[in-house]
């Protein structure tokens, strides 16, 4: 966790929130920074209550104004913020007096007790009522730091920094921008069907939908009674954690085995996955449309196992009218699982589990099936009737 205030004795009052601006025009800017607002104020009203007195707009950032309960919180709500999509980066600031004197004691406070040798002070100022400018108090508060701290000046590579934000508002300082995750904010791109399956790569496809301003809901297909219900306890905590990038998330578990079996007793083993796949695209796609997601996505990417060749992935795609995205299809595993360890859903999906697509599979599936033939196996089976029940029958978990 990043420490917002290395000094214990500087206790920030409010928060400034920096977003990126860049290719945010018209209606589209209000609209991003109403969710953004928005998904602030979710996210720490539901983990930390009562912490808000208000939060501003001002332009190109917010003003979080922190109760004393949120005061004392501040730890936890950066943690939080961290995780707001749409947050270039944010900073705990304390409001001083908007004079001369106040900034300049108070910046001295505020460098008091930490371990450093060189510093910066970074001033800026934008349509404060304040006389002098950033360039003084950057020069002013420079010299009172070294001469009364004993610290050096470095521009270049400084250790600390004493930032002072001089605005309408009222002048703020702080030591620290906490980088947020950037991305646009949750819910500006509407509404998609992430595919959950319980594996590492999946839930990652999941954060990249997320980052981009999708609002997911997720769908995973269980084998229990073949597999053990863990499977499904694994993919809930992995929803559990993904729910910190999105309040208020939904999980849709649907039973699979049935299908699996009648696909097992008629078809060709080398078609197994792609079949299963099929079907699964299908459900996922009725249970995206009722919810209004627009778009299905899923973990594949090109070559990772035999069921991900292009081949293969253009014949089970061909069973979706709904488009389907692949936010990983370049990934290399490695990099795949440094994002996984990073949004902390890694160690959940490395739990043992049985992959329901990894039963009863030949080693040797095809590589490259042909749609023809898929086309064919179909044709044995009771598919409307198999898809129905499982629409049917799906189990709905609310966070
Ligand atoms: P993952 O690590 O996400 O399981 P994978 O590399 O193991 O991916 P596959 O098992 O071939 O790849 O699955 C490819 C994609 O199909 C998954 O990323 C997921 O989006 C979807 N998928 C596979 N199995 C399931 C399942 N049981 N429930 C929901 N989606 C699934
Ligand atoms: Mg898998």
């Amino acid at each position: 966790m990043n420490n917002p205030y290395p000094n214990p004795n500087f206790n920030p009052t409010h928060i400034l929130c920096h977003y990126a601006e860049i290719g945010l025009k018209g209606d589209n800017r209000s609209y991003f920074e109403k969710k953004l607002k928005q998904n602030i104020q979710h996210i720490i009203k539901w983990r930390s209550p009562g912490s808000i007195e208000s939060i501003r707009r001002l332009r190109g950032r917010f003003l979080i104004t922190l109760t004393e309960h949120g005061q004392k919180n501040i730890h936890q709500i950066s943690e939080h913020l961290e995780n707001v999509f749409g947050l270039a980066y944010f900073a705990p600031a304390l409001k001083v007096d908007d004079t001369y004197e106040s900034i300049i004691s108070n910046s001295l406070e505020m460098m008091k007790n930490m371990e450093f040798d060189s510093f910066r002070v970074t001033a800026r100022k934008s349509n404060s009522p304040l006389s002098f400018s950033a360039q003084k108090m950057n020069e002013d508060v420079g010299a009172a730091i070294v001469t009364k701290l004993n610290k050096t000046v470095n521009l270049s590579y400084p250790e600390a920094t004493c930032f002072i934000d001089m605005i309408q508002e009222g002048t703020f300082i702080y030591q620290k921008r906490i980088s947020g995750p950037g991305g646009l904010p949750v819910g500006v791109s509407g509404k998609v069907a992430v595919m959950l399956s319980g594996g590492i790569d999946s839930p990652v496809a999941a954060y990249y939908a997320l980052k981009r301003g999708a609002r997911p809901i997720y769908i995973h297909f269980h084998s229990v009674p073949h597999v053990s219900p863990a499977s499904i306890e694994k993919v809930k905590e992995t929803v559990e954690v993904l729910s910190k990038y999105q309040p208020g998330a939904k999980l849709y578990s649907v039973e699979f085995a049935p299908i699996q079996d009648e696909i097992y007793a008629k078809s060709d083993p080398k078609l197994l996955v792609i079949l299963y796949r099929r079907f699964m695209i299908r459900i996922a796609e009725i249970l995206a449309r009722d919810e209004g997601a627009k778009v299905l996505y899923t973990g594949e990417a090109v070559g990772q196992v035999a069921s991900q060749t292009i081949e293969n992935i253009s014949v089970v795609e061909e069973s979706s009218c709904l488009p389907i995205f692949r936010p990983l299809i370049g990934f290399d595993k490695e990099e795949i699982i440094s994002i996984a360890r990073k949004i902390g859903t890694y160690n959940i999906s490395i739990r043992p589990h049985q992959d329901c697509c990894t039963l009863f599979v030949p080693k040797h599936p095809a590589t490259k099936a042909r749609l023809t033939d898929v086309l064919l196996s179909e044709k044995e089976l009771d598919t409307d009737k198999l898809i129905t029940t499982a629409v049917d029958t799906a189990e709905v978990f609310l966070y």
